[in-house]
């Protein structure tokens, strides 16, 4: 349920409506605007007498039922496109975001050649593993906080934004510390106690789909993070499993449309996990910004032969130079076509 308060509600008449709600048993969670203030009622109760009483109440414009299990993500809770902000940014805006950089960090000299290698190129973030999620425990695990220190040189050296993964609710501090977008890995998306601890890490979260999930369950737990406090998340179609074996996942492009349909949160392809071969990686990334997601993950690195994790999808900067000047015209016709789909959506 969500309930519109009448323009300049006072903060007395908001606490009155709260606390009615609450009588009923329900949490609440406001999104104040700059003259009306929306109120998102989420929780288990009897519906209908609490949303007949809220109507009830002359501060209140009007009540919608939201029909969604995910509440606070869906569309009927908010028809604009949620913006968030990234080290100067925006992310779900007027701009088309692409972020880039190694599978995993695996020393300075990779790290600072990514990093000034993809910003020369365009990229506004640098990606890069320090705490990785690899099938064998024999595989190298990431440099860990080691790792995180090199990504802020680069951060320093180049002024790209950081984005990394983070893979236990114990280490969210720490990668809060040193990242600006904090990414959570296909193999966890339904790890709840991590989803519940980003509530309050102070971060943006890039929320990956996981390898055998539905475009609902990624909703669903977009929604874990936004009920527990924290609505800057944005969504990433990274390829599923499926019979197929030509691609390491398969992209589900028809997911981009599809989220920007069922939620406001910004929705981000990653074609290099999706295809797994460097060769596929411009088309996917053409198809992305033609199917009107809002930005890109790309996996570059400096010399991908010598990658120690996913080299054989990885980029290196001369190719992803030129994956990036291919994509300017379709990034323009992106601009130009922006307000009617971010229309046509809602
Ligand atoms: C990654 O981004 O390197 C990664 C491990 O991705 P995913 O969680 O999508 O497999
Ligand atoms: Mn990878």
């Amino acid at each position: 349920m969500v309930i519109s308060m009448k323009r300049h509600a006072t903060r007395q008449e908001i606490d009155e409506v709260t606390d009615q709600v609450k009588r009923f048993g329900y949490k609440v969670h406001s999104i104040e605007g700059e003259e009306r203030v929306v109120i998102g009622v989420v929780g288990v109760g009897d519906v209908t007498a609490c949303l007949e009483s809220v109507e009830a109440m002359p501060q209140v414009e009007a009540v919608t039922r939201i029909t969604a299990p995910y509440k606070f993500v869906s569309k009927e809770f908010r028809k604009e496109k949620t913006r968030i902000r990234v080290n100067g940014t925006e992310i779900g805006g007027n701009e088309f975001v692409v972020m880039a950089g190694p599978c995993s960090v695996e020393s300075e000299e990779q790290i600072l050649r990514a990093a000034e290698g993809v910003a020369k190129a365009g990229a506004k973030l640098l990606r890069g593993g320090a705490f990785k999620p690899r099938t064998s425990p024999y595989d190298f695990q990431g440099m860990e906080e080691e790792g995180l220190k090199l990504l802020q040189k680069a951060k320093k050296q180049t002024g790209l934004a950081i984005v990394t993964e983070v893979m236990s609710d114990r280490d969210v501090d720490l990668v809060a510390h040193y990242a600006d977008v904090l990414q959570i890995g296909a193999r966890n998306m339904q790890n709840f106690v991590l989803l519940k601890a980003l509530g309050k890490c102070g971060r943006p979260i890039l929320l990956k789909r996981g390898l055998s999930s539905t475009v609902k369950e990624l909703l669903m737990s977009a929604e874990y993070i936004v009920a527990h406090g924290n609505p800057e998340v944005m969504l990433c179609e990274r390829g599923i499993r499926t019979f197929e074996t030509i691609t390491r996942n398969t992209c589900d492009i028809a997911a981009i449309p599809a989220l920007n349909e069922l939620t406001h949160l910004p929705v981000i392809l990653d074609p290099s996990h999706a295809t797994g071969k460097r060769s596929l990686v411009p088309a996917l990334a053409r198809a992305g910004v033609a199917i009107g997601a809002d930005g890109l993950i790309v996996e570059v690195h400096p010399a991908p032969e010598k990658a120690i994790s996913d080299g054989a999808q990885s980029l290196d900067l001369g190719q992803f130079e030129k994956m990036m000047n291919e994509l300017k015209p379709y990034v323009e016709l992106w601009k130009d076509t922006r307000p009617q789909a971010v229309a046509a959506a809602n």
